[in-house]
């Protein structure tokens, strides 16, 4: 099979051992893989949290017995480790056993990743790869960078990492996105809303009055309905009535929860300063990125910015800049 990657040799990455010249599943060393997975999906840790707790655990990093650390967490989260713990090597299939479902896979690269500190457990070489912002506009999918080595020099690029998922064309819309022009629009972008903040904050307090007096009103609307539950609880003539009715007032509660949510939910404009944006350190970039944009959609000849605020007088929050 042509397209079968083959692994190499050397040191087998964690989680495999070496069997008469075949990548094996190291049980032991998978069970740990999967529960820091675990850790940072569904429990949302850290690195550095998960290092502790592996630590604490006695759950070795190595068949040395070394302790984890904050680095040798991080490195199980590198795009290139999660496709090959999923079973694939520059998108082609592998010949060993994957240790998590493609799916997993995705969700990993999805989900950003958030420590305690703030940081990323891997922030990549570029602006807008390892943010969890940035996706290709045509399919959804997440956006990865590529170099391009020619004799005229080098050119950097983003592209859709499904357009050739495992050697099918999932996204033949998209080509790839010169990097360093889309680089330069999203920070003249943050640039501009910092230098236009105090215009942002007037129109997105405007915005939080309106919505918050949308959520009061309904909010008014379901205390009235709980009151309505509580009645017929206490008035309700069968045990089953007066479970549904309790059943009712826990579900009614649950949706006044998630509002009261929202209403609390406003922008931290103490996120959205710095001057000299070209200037800053990469990783200093990335965190402003971050900070001050919730989503950005590639296309192929334009970028649509979406902002946790209100750019603009007729109370948008997202702006697209053709390239
Ligand atoms: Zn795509």
């Amino acid at each position: 099979m042509d397209n079968y990657v083959r692994n190499v040799g050397g040191v087998p990455p964690y989680g495999y051992s070496w069997n008469t010249g075949v990548l094996e599943i190291n049980k032991w060393e998978r069970n740990i893989l999967l529960l820091v997975f675990k850790y940072a999906l569904n429990d949302n840790l850290s690195p550095h949290k998960i290092s502790q707790l592996l630590n604490e655990y006695k759950l070795n990093s190595s068949r040395k017995g070394k302790m984890w650390t904050y680095k040798t967490v991080s490195y199980l989260f590198a795009p290139k480790r999660i496709e090959f713990y999923s079973g694939y090597a520059d998108n082609k299939r592998g010949n060993w056993e994957p240790i998590i479902t493609t799916e997993m896979a995705a969700e990993l690269i999805r989900k950003k990743i958030v420590t305690t500190s703030g940081k990323r457990p891997h922030l990549h070489k570029y602006l807008l790869t390892g943010i969890g912002r940035t996706i290709c506009g045509y399919c959804g999918g997440n956006i990865t960078s590529v170099l391009d080595k020619t004799k005229h020099g080098v050119n950097r690029y983003y592209y859709c990492s499904t357009r050739s998922t495992y050697g099918i064309n999932h996204c033949s819309e998209s080509k790839t996105f010169p990097m360093a022009r889309i680089d330069e629009i999203i920070l003249n972008t943050i640039d501009a809303q910092i230098r236009n903040i105090t215009e942002i904050k007037k129109w997105t307090s405007v915005f939080y009055k309106k919505r918050d007096k949308q959520i009061k009103l309904k909010l008014d609307i379901l205390d009235k309905k709980i009151n309505t539950s509580l009645k017929d609880t206490t008035n309700a003539k069968s045990s089953s009535s007066s479970i549904k009715s309790r059943n009712k007032i826990s579900d009614l509660i649950a949706q006044k929860e998630k509002l009261v949510d929202e209403k609390l939910d406003y922008y931290n404009f103490a996120q959205l300063t710095g001057s000299q944006i070209e200037r800053l350190s990469l990783n200093k970039q990335k965190e402003l990125v971050i900070a001050c944009i919730e989503h950005i959609q590639l296309f192929n000849d334009k970028i649509i910015i979406d902002f946790p605020f209100v750019i603009d007088n007729a109370g948008r929050s997202s702006i697209t800049k053709a390239y």
